[in-house]
């Protein structure tokens, strides 16, 4: 990385705010995370925030085809998938202060209230919901030591529930005069019938801006084909933006091009230019090949992933599975392949069981990942059995631990009510159960933020694939799980040949299961996908690839 740029005696902070225009899902957080890593590159501290306008308190209570993707940070925050992509673009473990909703805003505001923490005044909108916004946002910047805060705001401009964000952007521009940047990433048309790329939406996304107070430094010009001059210049004159500060970002191959495209658009360079910091150049090389390597893996593995949020109404989104989706490919990348992922919806071959040997067959390898209820849970057992009995390489996520242990308590123990409780709490084989702690909250209904969340220790067993695979003895992973293996039938399973190579500290809580006599059989109660990186593929995951690899040839 580039040499750093920090003035440590005066350790200023700074802050971008990135806004939507036009419409959402269009990859402000890639864009936003893009941005980082370049910052980055350059050697400035940076840190990213996201802004969720919603008023739940955060995403864990929400059904995943309504939310996508719940990512879960080191210390325990459920939170927005986007977290995720700044994690991976940035190389960096973010924590609780990384996100604001309107709900843990309010509830805040609310609490503080409640114990005389106003003193008596009235608390209104306007100012005292904007400096709970600043507040959180400076507790982020303070807790990552960051040069530059990026602030990504959900949905776009013009929606009634971004507003107060907008006006804590101003506020905070007000406060802190040079300090302060506002980024729009707006989306460029280019209707079918009209066959040109229309600037009209972002003006006006830019007049909404303007009326809450706020001109955009920076316009970053999502597309399907790179913004033209003639369009570029429109832009400038009509929304007050330098033509140098209207940033091309048209669709990639990848999201890891983005990096770099912003790169050559000069995004970066505006940015330092305008925050006064030193210029200097960035060290791209690692983007640069990583680029490169994307281009190069042209082999493909066919990758099936049996779950079940996909539907929308008439739309299949995997939203639900980013992090997976992200993992398979880092992993598959590091082995020069070519991921190809074949999202299989469990209900189908629950409904159609003769489906599964066929399609299954024709894969490389199957993960199974994480999941909640009984939709969708046999055909994912059918899935598991016949990765099992064709020694096809298989990952089990989380619930896909659960189930492996299952199968196999069904077909090879034979027990055939075997089941997790969270299904029957009534089977006479709970194989699956409750974890202490859990028992009172789910009494309680005392949902929110209490799953087991976040970092926990797992010691890897001597002799093991998945110490073998980490090349450690313990390691940290990622949970978000209430129930756990019954300890009680531990025996029995290892008689099946399943080993427990990864264990909590205390022995208790069974962490990885994996297959003896299976070219790979390998399941975690934690989440791998969360902690894979670009640059660093999870082990569990590449230890999959390879395996996957290896068996097509
Ligand atoms: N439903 C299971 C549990 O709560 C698994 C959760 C998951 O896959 N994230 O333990």
């Amino acid at each position: 990385m580039g040499k750093t740029l920090r003035n440590k005696k005066s350790r200023r902070r700074t802050t971008i705010f990135i806004a939507g225009g036009v419409m959402s899902g269009v990859g402000k957080g890639v864009a936003t995370a893009s941005l980082g890593a370049l910052l980055k590159a350059r050697g400035l501290r940076v840190t990213a925030v996201k802004i969720d306008p919603y008023l739940n308190v955060d995403p864990g209570t929400m059904n995943p085809t309504e939310h996508g993707e719940v990512f879960v940070t080191k210390d325990g925050l459920e939170t927005d998938q986007d977290l995720g992509n700044y994690e991976r673009f940035l190389d960096e473990d973010l924590g609780r202060e990384n996100s604001i909703t309107s709900g843990l805003v309010f509830q805040t505001i609310i609490n503080r209230e409640r114990s005389m923490g106003y003193g008596g005044k009235t608390v209104e909108w306007v100012p005292d919901v904007p400096l709970e916004i600043i507040g959180r946002i400076k507790a982020a910047a303070e807790a990552a030591d960051a040069d530059v805060t990026l602030v990504e705001i959900g949905g776009t401009v013009g929606e009634y529930q971004n507003l107060l964000y907008l006006e804590a952007c101003r506020m905070m521009r007000l406060e802190h005069p040079g300090d302060v940047l506002v980024a729009l990433v707006s989306y460029l048309p280019v209707p079918g019938n009209v066959g040109e790329m229309k600037t009209k939406p972002t003006q006006y996304a830019v007049r909404s801006l303007n009326s809450a107070g706020l001109q955009p430094d920076l316009i970053i010009c999502r597309s399907s084909v790179p913004i033209d001059a003639p369009r570029k210049r429109k832009l400038s004159v009509s929304c007050n933006v330098a033509p140098e500060d209207v940033i091309a970002c048209p669709d990639v191959e990848s999201i890891y091009a983005v990096p770099m495209m912003l790169e050559q658009e000069g995004a970066a360079n505006e940015v330092v230019k305008k925050l006064k910091f030193k210029k200097t150049k960035a060290d791209g090389e690692q983007w640069r090949s990583l680029v490169h390597r994307i281009k190069a893996s042209t082999k493909p593995l066919k990758i099936g992933v049996v779950g079940k949020y996909f539907s929308t109404g008439d739309f299949t989104l995997t939203d639900a599975y980013l992090s997976v989706l992200e993992a398979i490919k880092h992993s598959c990348w590091h082995e020069h392949r070519r991921p190809e992922i074949v999202w299989l919806n469990s209900e189908d071959f629950e409904k159609n069981p003769a489906k599964v040997a066929p399609t299954l067959k024709a894969l490389d390898g199957i993960i199974v990942p994480g999941g909640f209820g009984s939709r969708g849970v046999q055909g994912k057992l059918l899935a598991i059995k016949y990765a099992r009995e064709h020694k096809m390489p298989y990952l089990g996520l989380c619930y896909g631990m659960q189930m492996a242990l299952i199968e196999i308590a069904r077909d090879v123990l034979g027990w055939k009510d075997a089941n997790t409780t969270e299904i029957n709490p009534e089977t006479s084989h709970p194989v699956i159960h409750l974890m202490d702690e859990q028992q009172k909250k789910m009494e309680d209904r005392n949902y929110g933020g209490t799953m087991r969340l976040g970092d926990y220790p797992c010691v890897l067993k001597r002799g093991s694939k998945a110490r073998e695979l980490y090349d450690a003895e313990i390691v940290q992973e990622r949970h978000r799980h209430r129930y756990e293996a019954n300890p009680q039938y531990r025996k029995d399973l290892e008689s099946t040949g399943v080993v427990f190579s990864g264990m909590s500290p205390d022995d208790k809580l069974a962490e990885i299961m994996e297959l003896k006599n299976h070219p790979f059989f390998m399941a975690s109660q934690f989440h791998p996908e969360l902690t894979s990186r670009p640059f660093r593929p999870n082990p569990l995951f590449l230890g999959f690839i390879k395996a996957a690899a290896k068996r097509k040839k």
